[in-house]
């Protein structure tokens, strides 16, 4: 059932044409298209939509963000894996396991295995890397997952965010239905089109509640988002950090979701991890000094709010630049989206497209919000977001704390609230679009090929005998022990090189080193590439300033020693 509805965005009324349709266990109402400003105008033109469906019997794609245009899938060239054998993968590798396995499993958590462990470690080092310790002014902090439970009445989360989904009884069929806060009393049962009970409709709390201490009386909350912390250490940090405006605080942490229906392998999870970090602007700076051209050429695929009201799905390639122009974000909120999308093609992901919030899905904390959106096999989802906070968190805590959030600006000699830029990363999500990246199923070489870039693969050298006997035993040892004070390091002498060669493939190591006679004497030693199979030898003495090279992207393979023919 397609109906219309109204809504007042800042005092002007807008029209849409939306319809309940069944995803994931859970009815929502979905847009179907933009209707324009008056009820008359929406009404004919709904009329012409409905048409249009019935003559065709097919519904508007109403995901504009998940259909490819031609121009998207040139550039795409993913192996088809699906979610399913991507988590099968990951179990019988020991990358990720399902939580609790041997009870049967617990719906919404998993555990990162000793492979997965490495992986996720390196990400969120690569992460830390590039938006704390290469930033001119970030600072980071690990706050904890429980906090006083005013936290989350100031952030307006118990408001807002834990009333989101509502289970709902059919009167008729009897069977429970999982509606979201907009649809309200709007939507009829999915099963049988009975009506509704609205007035026994139930909150589903999306924030785990806990309770601390024997005496407490209140309930607290784990963490539903990292942000809180860096709010409310805001003003600890100035003082004891001597920072001054601009700055930013970083965080990578755990975060709690009590998701109705949580999916996707680990793309929808109850327990997950946040990397995201809050940036203070004196709330009138709006130029940004560290807008370079660089950012300002960065480039991407983009779905702004206009093309979504119309309901259709062109991408267009637009640079940081050109949005900029158009106002549809200030220079630093520009800066960190070009950040963002850098540090994405930094880890080899490059198939992500970005999209602006429209006004009405903006959070209840946000004047402006885009989302990076990845190809998965599932679809183009979610892995990152960019929200202009402004002032609201900080003045939310000075009101709920009675503390005065602000601090002195030196530069302007007055004491100002900052306004805020938060961008966030879905950490497991992109733990996951790096594998989906990564697999590769080679029918030439007969095994898989994770093409996990080196520098973040949980094994980055494989050290092997050629054959089992004692003196390259040894020495495949020493090799192994010494460079494992650099990096994680595997020695293995099981089975033929070939088997060893595959089993490495199959877990992303990016370089095997094989000693064999020669190695022996001292000389050199064989290194494989694991994208190309090519090999080289390097003088044992090099042997580890070449492997960190190579790992760091400083130097080709191919100039890195003697190409073996
Ligand atoms: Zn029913």
């Amino acid at each position: 059932m397609a109906f219309i509805v109204k809504k007042n965005i800042y005092g002007k009324d807008y029209y849409y044409l939306r319809q309940s349709v069944r995803e994931k266990g859970k009815v929502v109402s979905k847009c179907l298209a933009y209707l324009g400003k008056t009820r008359s105008e929406a009404e004919k033109k709904a009329k012409e939509i409905m048409n249009n469906i019935e003559k065709n019997q097919t519904i508007p794609d109403t995901k504009p963000a998940e259909k490819k245009t031609g121009k998207e899938s040139s550039s795409f060239s993913l192996t088809k894996i699906s979610i399913e054998e991507l988590a099968n993968f990951c179990k019988k590798k020991g990358f990720v396991f399902r939580s609790s396995d041997i009870y049967g499993g617990f719906a919404g958590f998993w555990d990162y295995g000793p492979l997965g462990v490495e992986l996720f470690k390196n990400i969120k080092d690569d992460w830390w890397n590039h938006f704390v310790y290469q930033q001119t002014s970030m600072v980071g902090i690990d706050a904890s997952i429980i906090s006083h439970p005013r936290t989350w009445k100031a952030s307006g989360h118990i408001e807002n965010f834990n009333v989101n989904d509502y289970l709902v009884t059919c009167k008729k069929c009897k069977k429970s239905t999982k509606v979201d806060k907009a649809d309200l009393k709007k939507i009829k049962c999915p099963e049988c089109n009975g009506e509704l009970d609205w007035g026994k409709a139930q909150v589903v709390e999306q924030m785990f509640k806990t309770r601390v201490g024997a005496a407490e009386k209140s309930d607290a909350y784990l963490r539903g988002e990292t942000a809180q912390g860096m709010f409310m250490d805001f003003k600890l940090i100035h003082q004891t950090s001597r920072t001054q405006l601009p700055f930013g605080i970083a965080q990578v942490g755990r975060c709690f979701r009590n998701e109705i229906a949580p999916r996707d392998f680990l793309f929808r999870c109850r327990e997950f991890h946040i990397g995201e970090f809050e940036f203070f602007i004196h709330p009138e700076e709006k130029k940004c000094g560290l807008l370079t051209e660089e950012h300002l050429n960065t480039n991407f695929m983009f779905l702004d709010e206009e093309t979504q009201k119309k309901a259709s799905d062109n991408l267009k390639e637009v640079t940081i630049k050109e949005i900029l122009k158009k106002g549809k974000l200030g220079e630093w909120h520009a800066y960190w989206l070009a950040e963002q999308a850098m540090w994405f093609r930094s880890i080899g992901l490059n198939e992500f497209k970005i999209r602006e919030h429209t006004r009405e899905e903006l959070s209840h904390y946000s004047s402006a919000t885009f989302d990076i959106d990845y190809n998965f096999p599932f679809g183009s989802q979610e892995v990152a977001g960019n929200a202009n906070r402004g002032k609201y968190d900080l003045t939310q805590h000075q009101k709920e704390s009675k503390q005065s959030m602000e601090i002195f600006d030196e530069k302007t000699k007055k004491k100002v609230i900052p306004r805020v830029i938060e961008p966030t990363f879905g950490m497991d999500r992109i733990f996951l679009a790096i594998l989906t990246k990564a697999y590769c199923d080679d029918k030439a070489r007969g095994n898989i090929v994770l093409r996990i870039p080196a520098k973040l693969a949980p094994v980055k050298v494989a050290v092997f005998p050629i054959v089992k006997q004692p003196e390259y035993e040894k020495m495949a040892t020493e090799i192994a022990n010494s460079l494992g004070e650099e990096f994680n390091v595997s020695y293995d002498k099981g089975g033929s090189i070939g088997r060893r060669y595959a089993r490495n493939d199959e877990i992303g190591t990016p370089y095997c080193v094989t000693i064999d006679g020669d190695s022996a004497k001292g000389k050199d030693a064989t290194i494989r590439d694991r994208d190309t199979t090519k090999q080289i030898r390097v003088k044992i003495s090099e042997l580890k300033n070449v492997l960190k090279d190579l790992i760091n992207g400083k130097i080709e393979f191919e100039k890195a020693g003697k190409l073996v023919k």
